[in-house]
């Protein structure tokens, strides 16, 4: 039988050894024409995910027979293809740290003109540019100085939606959660984060979205003061904020596919 053995200086890592054994991930094909990765590992129901990037990954319990895969993923062909069109419909390119590249802000494009820094010079947003002055114009450059730009905006936008949102969520709510405090952050894997003491964490790349997303964002997070989880009294909370929260929810998805640089922050 074949054992999967972590190599040596994971294995030394590892606490408890788990006594359950992994399997390698298997490259399989069906005479449909689908190609995919088979992973048996010791989950309890066969799953089936479409990755961004067109890909097929399916995992199994290993007990059971490799037909019932296969009939399985047979019968999510249609699914499949579906979710396939949508990933190719939508697939964006990242941010190009050039000259002429293009970055958002509040859903608009911008082209990058880089400028020459002098002593008191800004960036500033000017007839489609964002006017960017840094050092010597590398690709490097131009991310430093347009990250320290989007951290600067967002603090301030970001801020005032926040504050405007809260007076709104109580006129609406009717109730008083309690001082809600902000930070921004360049988060890499989150939109947002609510704390159990009020804290809202909002990440810096939110002001690359159209405002109606950010707004979806912060009001998500001002329900996690009211709810610390994702029941459905949250559910209920959100959309007396926002009767149109899951259609909001969906084109924050289609951004993050569409603007890459800002995918993998899906999650609030
Ligand atoms: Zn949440």
């Amino acid at each position: 039988m074949f054992e999967f053995l972590l190599p040596p200086k994971l294995r030394r890592k590892r606490k408890t050894p788990s006594p359950r054994k992994t399997h390698s991930p298997e490259r399989m094909s069906i005479p449909e024409g689908l190609d995919f990765t088979l992973q048996r590992d010791h989950c309890r129901t066969l799953r089936l995910t479409v990755k961004p990037d067109g890909s097929v990954l399916v995992k199994s319990p290993v007990a059971v027979p490799l037909e019932r895969v296969l009939d399985f993923v047979r019968t999510k062909l249609d699914w499949i293809r579906e979710k396939q069109a949508f990933f190719l419909e939508h697939r964006g390119s990242g941010t190009d740290f050039r000259e002429r590249g293009i970055i958002h802000f509040l859903g608009r494009p911008f082209l990058i003109s880089p400028a020459e820094k002098r002593r008191g010079s800004r960036p500033r947003l000017t007839a489609g540019r964002l006017e960017l002055p840094c050092r010597n114009g590398t690709p490097e450059d131009i991310e430093t100085a347009y990250k320290a730009w989007r951290m600067d905006m967002a603090k301030r936008v970001l801020g005032r939606r926040l504050a405007r949102l809260d007076a709104r969520a109580r006129a609406i709510l009717g109730d008083r959660p309690g001082h809600c405090g902000l930070s921004v952050r360049s988060l890499k894997r989150r939109w947002g984060s609510c704390s159990a003491q009020g804290q809202i964490t909002l990440a810096a790349r939110l002001i690359e979205l159209p405002l109606p997303l950010i707004d979806y964002v912060i009001c998500h997070e001002l329900c996690h003061l009211r709810h610390m989880d994702h029941s459905p009294a949250f559910h209920g909370t959100l959309m007396r904020l926002l009767p149109d929260a899951r259609k909001r929810e969906q084109d924050i998805r289609i951004w993050s596919l569409e603007h890459p640089q800002s995918r993998q922050e899906n999650r609030l």
